[in-house]
């Protein structure tokens, strides 16, 4: 039994989301548990504003005022890439620096040139890795965080039109495949089909531990 006290998860949950594609990747990570789970968006609920400066608070923001609003237990999360050599940046603002039109293909470009600017052209010197930070949060203002990251390197050009977002610049380390190259059961599927790569894969798997049973 481990030290900490974890809450468990059962019935009904929102998922603080008002992204489709996310909403579907986290129902299908729930499903195998018995969750029920609705969305923000289905339920009407505004969107938060993300003013956090972790990734970490920003997960906290969006299921805190989803479990508020509801009277059910919320589920966020928040993620993005992070750049060594950019000290950090896209990071929290990994979704922004895509722009309103969410242009990712001009966002790689962005990064692509800005490692370029600093000389960042040699695979070492192009270190980055992808953070997820999901939180669930009660009414009652009890909460549990789980933070995950998967390492690896950012290729130029970009490679492979599946994922989203920055995924054709990433290859993880001990892969030869971008997740842009890479099946959603390979980047995303958790075992024991899948080997749970990705940093949300990976974070699932923690809340999963702590929090879930299987039906
Ligand atoms: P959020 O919706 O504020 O959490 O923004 C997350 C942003 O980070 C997304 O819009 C993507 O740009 C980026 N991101 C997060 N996870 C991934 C991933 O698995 N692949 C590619 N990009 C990702």
């Amino acid at each position: 039994m481990s030290e900490t006290a974890h809450r468990p998860l059962t019935g009904r949950l929102v998922v603080a989301t008002h992204n489709a594609g996310k909403l579907r990747e986290m129902r299908e990570l729930l499903a195998p548990w018995g969750i029920e789970a609705v969305s923000a968006g289905e339920l009407g609920l505004g969107e938060p504003e993300e003013t956090g400066t972790t990734f970490v608070e920003n997960a906290h923001i969006k299921a805190a005022a989803a479990a508020a609003a509801t009277g059910l237990p919320a589920f966020s999360d928040d993620s993005g890439l992070v750049v060594d050599a950019l000290d950090g940046a896209p990071g929290i603002h990994s979704a922004r620096w895509a722009g309103p039109d969410k242009d990712f293909p001009r966002a790689m470009a962005d990064i692509h040139a800005r490692l370029v600017e600093r000389g960042a052209v040699a695979p070492a010197q192009r270190r980055a890795h992808f953070v997820s930070a999901l939180c669930i949060a009660w009414p009652d203002g009890h909460r549990e965080d789980f933070l995950a990251r998967v390492h690896g390197i950012l290729v130029w050009p970009p490679r492979g039109t599946l994922g989203f977002g920055y995924d054709p610049m990433f290859l993880p380390d001990g892969h030869e495949r971008t997740f842009g190259e890479m099946p959603a059961e390979e980047k995303h599927g958790l075992p024991p089909r899948g080997k749970g790569l990705s940093h949300r894969a990976r974070a699932f798997l923690m809340l999963a531990e702590a929090c879930l049973e299987r039906r």
